[in-house]
């Protein structure tokens, strides 16, 4: 199965990604993760996006495209995927047909997410990773823990650089402006699955794949 998981920074995309890659044997491909992984690593690209990713501005077309042909043509996703984070303008959306058309692959399911703006800037002003195995927390449920409840890896919480409510505010001006015509886009030739994404994990979960069915 191949899935593109749309919807506003905060949304949920990353949580329900995981979930749904462990349920149906799919990978997980967030590219927001392939950055900051490539920004860890002090890698030329990872120098690059830091600055971009901090500020809460998108990385260039051309760049996220290169990723994600590597990627999409690699081993692990012959057999399906989930995007996260991918296509976020509409050029990258065009470019990715571009490259399943290249590929053979017509069935892509897009499933949309959605949530209360206001809701996702204080979801994501609380939001806390484990920077061992990446799971997304909220700050009250790990402000006295001192263990990852996922992997036990120790004091591995941190605050994204870009979850301050400044670069928050910014980064959901450019979904409005620059992400948001990608769903204009797909909805000409193609059905998008909606999602409400305000409820639990477990209930979100449950709905898509009910509407994946
Ligand atoms: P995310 O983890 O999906 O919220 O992504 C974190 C940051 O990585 C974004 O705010 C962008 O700066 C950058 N990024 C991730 N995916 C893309 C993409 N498809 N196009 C451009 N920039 C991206």
């Amino acid at each position: 199965m191949r899935i593109i998981l749309f919807g506003a920074p905060g949304v949920g995309k990353g949580t329900q990604a995981k979930i749904l890659s462990a349920k149906l044997h799919i990978p997980h491909i967030s590219t927001g993760d392939i950055l900051r992984q490539a920004v860890k690593d002090q890698t030329p690209l990872g120098m690059e996006a830091q600055k971009i990713i901090s500020k809460g501005e998108l990385v260039s077309d051309e760049i996220m495209i290169g990723i994600i042909k590597d990627t999409l043509t690699g081993e692990s996703c012959k057999n399906g995927f989930i995007l996260d984070g991918f296509p976020r303008s509409k050029k990258q959306a065009v470019d990715l047909d571009g490259l399943l058309n290249e590929l053979n692959i017509d069935k892509v399911f897009i499933v949309s997410v959605t949530a209360d703006e206001e809701d996702l800037v204080k979801r994501l002003s609380n939001r806390r990773a484990c920077k061992v195995c990446k799971n997304i927390f909220n700050y009250n449920e790990v402000r006295d823990k001192k263990n990852c409840p996922v992997c036990g890896a120790e004091n591995s919480f941190y605050q994204r650089e870009d979850d301050t409510e400044k670069v928050i505010r910014h980064r959901m001006e450019v979904f409005n402006s620059t992400t948001k015509p990608v769903l204009d886009y797909y909805s000409e030739h193609k059905k998008i699955i909606v999602v409400d994404g305000s409820g639990t994990i477990e209930k979100v979960t449950e709905s898509i794949l009910e509407k994946l069915k």
